[in-house]
């Protein structure tokens, strides 16, 4: 028997309501922020995620699904949206659309990690990215963005951690700081800490591994930031403030991915266990120019859907009705199924939700048919009310049965 690939999930008919619901409350509270929908391939080419996300990053370097396909091109399955988003929106010329620079995304993401709870090689992403501002507005208005969606899901028990990595010139320096307190520890780092130790130092700061990670909770972070830097976190934490959102500073957050600057956030839930970040993103003031674009800053965040649907799964009272349908139509003979084949048919075409059971031995077994798709009425034909004109109803909810003239069904129904 073929079976799912590791890694990889079917997301079958009970669940995919629960993402429907995520996927529907995510559109409205972007759309209420003025975000647009975008969907880029799935497949790109690879150098625009070793450009961007970094050489030394574990997407880069361990995770990401790369393939040579038929023409010798080198094509990767996509680790993640910012690249891609930023390549359309040079390639597409976005900046130049009226509502073009404020986009959503809902899609698949491909990472070769070792699964586990809440990680995957196909997971999904739902996430946004508002291109064109430096303004510490907007840091704080996308920083809300993500709060006010976890609100609006009903998630409770999450936290928003904030760090700044300065501008490219702080970020030298912060790294050169790092590098510093990490220096009489790097004996004691894993083997893959030792080489990002000169190759890549922040991202020891991200390493899963549990010695590397007591290293790194022990060592002090000074501050580092250039004055215009400073003032840009200050207003970004002011303007949080002045809509009360909360969040704690943390200097420790880096992020995984080397094209950060300046603002960065995680926001964490407490019923996910280890691995508990449900949403991380952050400022690029510098990924479109490298790309190819004008020197444009940029902001944004990505949720991931997976541990969203785990979240709400941990929340009590949440949950998204599974059965849409408002009729099953029974018959007490099996001669009666050409009518009710008909009536069905023009039940649906008025948009009415309906099922029936072509295969059912008895009245009964329809019934319980009828009760186990939680339909709201049940459609009776019976030979004797049908050269009548007429079918029995019945309100499941009420358990009260009634006849209906059929010319009336559709109106009554209704
Ligand atoms: P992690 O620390 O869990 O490895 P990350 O820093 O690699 O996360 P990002 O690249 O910032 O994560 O992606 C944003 C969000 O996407 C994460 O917070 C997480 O919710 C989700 N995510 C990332 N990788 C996976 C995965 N392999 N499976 C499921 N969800 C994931
Ligand atoms: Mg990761």
């Amino acid at each position: 028997m073929i079976k799912a690939l590791r890694g990889t999930k079917d997301i079958l008919p009970d669940e995919i309501r629960l993402w429907q619901h995520i996927e529907s409350i995510g559109r409205d509270i972007f759309y209420i922020y003025g975000y647009n929908e975008i969907k880029t391939p799935i497949i790109e080419e690879a150098s625009l995620f070793t450009r961007s996300i970094g050489d030394a990053t574990d997407i880069v370097q361990k995770e990401m699904y790369v393939f040579c396909d038929r023409g010798g091109r080198n094509i990767a399955l996509r680790p993640e949206a910012t690249a891609s988003i930023v390549r359309s929106y040079i390639e597409n010329s976005l900046a130049q659309s009226s509502r073009g620079a404020k986009l959503f995304y809902i899609g698949p993401m491909f990472r070769a990690e070792r699964p586990q709870q809440g990680r995957q090689r196909q997971f999904y992403q739902i996430g946004l990215e508002a291109i064109g501002s430096d303004n510490p507005f907007i840091d704080a208005e996308v920083i809300a963005v993500s709060v006010r969606f976890l609100e609006r899901l009903g998630i409770e028990k999450f936290h928003v951690k904030l760090n700044s990595l300065g501008c490219q010139k702080d970020k030298i320096r912060v790294i050169e700081k790092h590098k510093e307190s990490l220096r009489p520890y790097v004996e004691k780092l894993c083997e893959t800490c030792k080489a990002r130790f000169d190759k890549n130092v922040l991202r020891i700061f991200d390493c899963k591994e549990v010695s590397c990670r007591g290293i790194v909770e022990n060592v002090s972070v000074e501050k580092t930031l250039c004055d215009e830097c400073t003032s840009h976190f200050e207003k970004v934490k002011a303007g949080l403030d002045a809509i009360g959102i909360q969040y704690t500073i943390d200097r420790k957050i880096v992020r995984g991915l080397d094209y950060y600057t300046r603002t960065v956030f995680e926001i964490t839930q407490e019923s996910l266990g280890a691995k508990d970040a449900i949403c991380a993103g952050g400022r690029y003031n510098n990924l479109v120019k490298e790309l190819g674009g004008k020197d444009t800053p940029a902001i944004g965040f990505a949720f991931g859907m997976e541990r969203l649907v785990l979240a709400l799964q941990g929340t009590s009272g949440i949950r998204p009705q599974l059965s849409g349908l408002d009729v099953f139509v029974a018959v007490t003979g099996e001669q009666l199924y050409g009518e009710a084949f008909k009536l069905t048919e023009s039940l649906r075409k008025a948009g009415i939700a309906s099922e029936i059971d072509y295969d059912a031995k008895s009245l009964k077994a329809q019934m319980r048919k009828a009760e186990k798709l939680g339909a709201k009425f049940v459609v009776i034909l019976g030979e004797e009310e049908l050269k009548q004109g007429k079918v029995a109803v019945k309100d499941m909810a009420k358990h009260e049965q009634k006849e209906v003239e059929i010319t009336d069904l559709i109106a009554e129904l209704r």
